[in-house]
C-alpha cells in the first residue's frame, strides 16, 4: 500500500513538474531559412524564442544547392520559412515543392522593400544580405513576421531588434571607416558576391566568374592585364567555390589568393573581417 502511494505522488510530481516546465519554456517556434546569414538574423531577433535550421548547408553554393529529403521533412513540420527573396537559384528551384509541403508555413520575405541591382548584366544580383544597410532592411522585415506569428512577445523581439541594428549600425560605419582612405578602389573576386557592398562603399568589384561560369583562357588573359593596369595584387575566393582560376590569376601578377566567406555564420566579426582583407589588399 505505502509503496503504491509513493509511486502514485512521484508519478503526480512528475506531471505537475512537466506543466510547470511547459510553462516555464513553451515551444519554440520552429524556423527554416535559406542561408547562414538568415539563420544569424533570425536568431538574433527570436532570440530563445525560436528553433532556427539551414537549407543551404555551410560550405554549399545558395546557387547550386539541393535540399536532402531529411530537409524537406524538418521543413514540413516548421512554421516559418525565411527566404533570401532576392532571386538566388536555390530559392527559385526548390521553394514551391518546400511550401506544397507545408500549406500552414509563414513566409518572410527578407529582401521585401530592398532595390535589387543588376548582376553580371543580366540577371538581378541575389547577394543582398552582403550589404550592412540592407541588412538592416532584412532584420525588419524577419522582426515584422515574428511579431505577426508571435505577438504576445512583440516587445521581446522590439529589444532584440534594436540592440541587433544598433550593432549593424556601429559595423557600417567601421567598415566605412577601414575603407575610406584607400586611393586604388578596385577589387578582383572569383565569384560576384559583393555588388552591394562594393556599392555601399564606393569600390570597385570585377569578378573573374563570367556570367556564373569559369572563365575562358582569353577571359584569363583579360583579367591578367586588368589586375596589372589596376595595381591589383589579390585575387579574392571563396570556400564555396573552385579556386583555380583566382589561382592562375594571382600567379601570372605575382600576388595571393585571399579567402573571404559570403555566407560566413557570425555576420558583424565576418563583415568586419572581410573590410580588412579588402582594405589590406587595395592601396
Ligand atoms: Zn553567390
Amino acid at each position: 500500500m505505502k509503496k503504491t502511494l509513493t509511486v502514485l505522488v512521484s508519478i503526480v510530481a512528475v506531471i505537475i513538474v512537466g506543466c510547470a516546465q511547459r510553462e516555464r519554456h513553451p515551444e519554440k517556434i520552429t524556423v527554416v531559412v535559406s542561408i547562414v546569414p538568415l539563420a544569424e538574423f533570425a536568431e538574433e531577433i527570436g532570440g530563445d524564442k525560436v528553433r532556427v535550421s539551414v537549407m543551404v548547408s555551410p560550405g554549399a553554393s545558395p546557387h547550386t544547392y539541393e535540399p536532402t529529403s531529411g530537409q524537406l521533412i524538418e521543413v514540413s513540420k516548421a512554421k516559418l520559412y525565411i527566404k533570401v527573396g532576392a532571386p538566388i537559384e536555390f530559392e527559385l528551384a526548390w521553394l514551391d515543392r518546400i511550401l506544397s509541403t507545408n500549406r500552414g508555413l509563414s513566409i518572410i520575405n527578407a529582401s521585401a522593400g530592398i532595390h535589387l541591382q543588376q548582376h553580371e548584366h543580366t540577371s538581378q544580383d541575389p547577394h543582398v544580405w552582403l550589404s550592412p544597410k540592407n541588412a538592416k532592411t532584412m532584420v525588419e522585415n524577419i522582426y515584422k513576421g515574428l511579431v505577426v506569428i508571435d505577438s504576445v512577445n512583440e516587445q521581446y523581439y522590439a529589444d532584440n531588434k534594436k540592440r541587433y541594428l544598433a550593432q549593424i549600425d556601429r559595423l557600417d560605419r567601421e567598415i566605412e571607416k577601414i575603407l575610406e582612405k584607400k586611393i586604388n578602389r578596385k577589387f578582383m573576386v572569383f565569384h560576384p558576391s559583393w555588388g552591394y557592398f562594393a556599392r555601399d562603399y564606393k569600390i570597385e568589384q570585377i569578378p573573374v566568374e563570367a556570367e556564373g561560369k569559369e572563365p575562358t583562357a582569353r577571359d584569363i588573359q583579360h583579367l591578367i592585364e586588368q589586375a596589372k593596369k589596376s595595381h591589383i595584387t589579390v585575387v579574392f575566393a571563396s570556400p564555396q567555390f573552385n579556386m583555380e582560376s583566382a589561382e592562375v590569376i594571382a600567379r601570372e601578377i605575382q600576388g595571393s589568393v585571399v579567402i573571404i566567406d559570403p555566407l560566413a555564420k557570425d555576420y558583424i566579426t565576418n563583415m568586419k573581417k572581410v573590410a580588412q582583407a579588402l582594405s589590406e589588399a587595395m592601396e
